[in-house]
This record gives C-alpha cells, structure tokens and sequence, in this order.
C-alpha cells in the first residue's frame, strides 16, 4: 500500500490573529484518503497558545482534504481544533460553532503583500519607489518586478492542484501588493479554502525568501491598504430576491455595524478611513457600483430585480474567513425572506 504524507493544518490560539501551523505523518492507505478515513491526531497545545503546561495536548479533527501536488503522495489536511476530550470545540475554534448554508456562496478577495527584509518587494533599500498609479493589474518589470508574477502563478496551480475554487489573481494598487479569489459553497468550504490557500502561499514563500504580510495597512501614508472584500448570495437573493427584501437586508446589516467590524479583522480602523476606495468604519453605507460604500452593489443586481450577490467591502486581509462568513449569514437570518 502506498504511504501518504499528510499534512494536517490547524489555526492556533495567538490573538488577535491565529498563525498557521502543521506537521507530518506518514499513514498507508489503498488510494488517496477520503475524510472518513483520516484519524484525529494531537498536539502539543502549550506551544501554540492552546493549553496550559500541565495538561497541554489538543486533538486536531480533519475537516476537509486536499491533493498536495508538492509532495508525492501529499494531502494538505485542514484541521478544527478540539478539547482532550476530542469533541468539545476548542475556544479558539471559530468554524465550530459558525452558521452555515450550501445554498449561501461566498467569494473572498483576498489582498496581501509580499515583502522583503521587512519591506514591499520592489521597494527601493531606502525611500519609496514610484507613487501608485501604474501597479494595479500592470505589466513590466517597473511595475511588477521579476518574481511576483512566478509566485503567483505558481500558487494559482498548486491551489488547482487542490481542487481549490481559486477563480482568478490581478496585482493590486500598491508595489508588491496582489490579490486572489476564491469561491466556495458554504461558509465552512468557501473558509477552508481561504486559509489553505493562505498556507498555500505562505508556504511556497518560503523557497523564494519572502513572506507575505497579511496586515490590512502595513505601509504607511499613500499607500493603499489590504483588503478581503466578502461576495455573498443566498439562494433566495439569487432566485428572489427584490428591492423590499434588499433593503430590509441592508438595515440589518447597519443595525449590526459593530458585530461585524468586531470580526473583520484588527486594526480595520487604519484601513476602512473614507479613503483609498473605503468607507469610513463608523459608518454604514451602501451603493450601487460604489467603491467607496460599506457594500458595493453590482450594476448586475439592479438590472436583474435586486437579484444576485453584494460585495461587503470592510472585511480586511488578516480577517478570520470563519468569522466574517458566519457573522454575514447570522445577519442574513435575521431578516424574514417571506
Ligand atoms: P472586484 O475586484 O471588482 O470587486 P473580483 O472579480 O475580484 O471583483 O471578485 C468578485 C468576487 O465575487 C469573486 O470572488 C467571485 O467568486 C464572487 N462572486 C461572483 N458571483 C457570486 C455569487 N453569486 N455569490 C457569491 N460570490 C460571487
Ligand atoms: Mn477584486
Ligand atoms: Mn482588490
Ligand atoms: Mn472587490
């Protein structure tokens, strides 16, 4: 029987933002393992801000599986984190206990920078290089510089190779910064994704000497800050929808203006400032085709009768895809579709 080198992932307790983690084991089975087939595993809790000292092992529950085109034999094992007891969540575990819904689709924008010796890559040893303008979806070496796009690409075909919904890649509007999507069914698929694919880049860094800095404004001054603007659609916004039931919606949404920024992501307020294509985050606002609006409404929503999907803006890059799906579907349940 071949052996697979599994790879289980899980989120660690550090706040306000969980790191990445994960180790091998080397397991036979006949073909590529299903979920079912996968056994919980443990680990040592006390050095992942997970336990105390004493009793320290935390259990790791697979949730979902993924190719690993990296390895021979390789799976990328996304994990939950639970008790000893290896059925009570962990209080770290936010997928555990979020809302979810195949029928809700989510698409998540997710911006980052690459970075160099604590730096954008392709900014100058001192100084800054040319202002913004030229960067977003550019071409050339003065905009992108000789490695970017390699990494990128890169990532877009081990995430493939996953059978991740990586739906498309762009440069951004800063030097070094870059974006990538990712569509998922469900809050819990669609936030999988994210972070696998997270861990995906994360680890493909490596080899180049880079990491990459999920912070949502880590240049200061003229430069724009990250985002991860969350796309949603319920089956009845799809297939319903109308101007009464969206605006009920978005009432909901300003009611619950602080629940939301609360799990969007740190430092959001450094971000979401009225400028750089955001609304401020004291305010709530919404707008067809409006970039500068809490939630943008596409021109193809109107046109089809309210119909269709909206994109929530203020979500940022370092945000918990858990977090900020849950909390969108828990606002959507409380708005009757009757
Ligand atoms: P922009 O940069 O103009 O905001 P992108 O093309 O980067 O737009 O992202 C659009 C996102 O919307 C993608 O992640 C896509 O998966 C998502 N999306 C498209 N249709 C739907 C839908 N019906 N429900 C949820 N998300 C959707
Ligand atoms: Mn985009
Ligand atoms: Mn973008
Ligand atoms: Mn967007």
């Amino acid at each position: 029987m071949p052996k697979f080198k599994l790879e289980y992932i899980w989120l660690d307790g550090y706040t306000p933002v969980p790191n990445l983690r994960s180790k091998t084991q080397i397991k036979e089975f006949e073909s590529f393992p299903t979920l079912e087939q996968l056994p919980n595993w443990g680990f040592d809790g006390s050095s992942t801000q997970q336990a105390e000292g004493r009793s320290s092992d935390c259990v790791l529950k697979p949730v979902a599986v993924y190719p690993d085109s990296t390895r021979v034999n390789g799976a990328l094992v996304m994990c939950e984190v639970m008790m000893p007891d290896g059925v009570t969540p962990h209080p770290s575990n936010t997928r555990a206990t979020i809302l979810d819904d195949v029928g809700t689709w989510f698409g998540f924008e997710q911006e980052y920078f690459l970075y160099e010796n604590g730096k954008p890559l392709g900014f100058p040893k001192e100084g800054y290089p040319a202002p913004q303008g030229e960067y977003y979806t550019g071409v050339g070496f003065k905009n992108v510089g000789d490695v970017a796009r390699q990494i990128v690409e890169e990532h877009l075909d081990l995430c493939l190779d996953a059978g991740i919904n990586h739906e498309g890649i762009n440069a951004e509007v800063a030097k070094g910064q870059w974006e990538f999507q990712i569509f998922g069914k469900g809050s819990k698929r669609a936030a999988d994704e994210i972070w696998v694919a997270r861990y995906i880049l994360l680890r493909l860094c490596e080899s180049y000497g880079l990491d990459v800095e999920f912070h949502c404004k880590p240049v200061k001054g003229d430069w724009n800050g990250s985002g991860m603007h969350c796309n949603f659609s319920t089956e009845y916004m799809r297939e319903t929808g109308g101007k009464e039931y969206f605006e009920k919606l978005m009432a909901a949404f300003d009611k619950n203006r602080d629940e939301h920024i609360a799990v969007y992501g740190p430092d959001n307020h450094l971000r979401l400032t009225g400028l750089h294509e955001t609304q401020s985050i004291d305010k709530f606002s919404y707008g067809v085709a409006d970039r500068g609006a809490s939630i943008r409404i596409p021109h193809s929503f109107v046109n089809n009768g309210y119909k269709g999907y909206l994109e929530d803006r203020r979500p940022n890059s370092q945000g918990d895809p858990y977090a900020i799906a849950g909390r969108v579907l828990k606002t959507i349940s409380e708005v009757p579709t009757a």
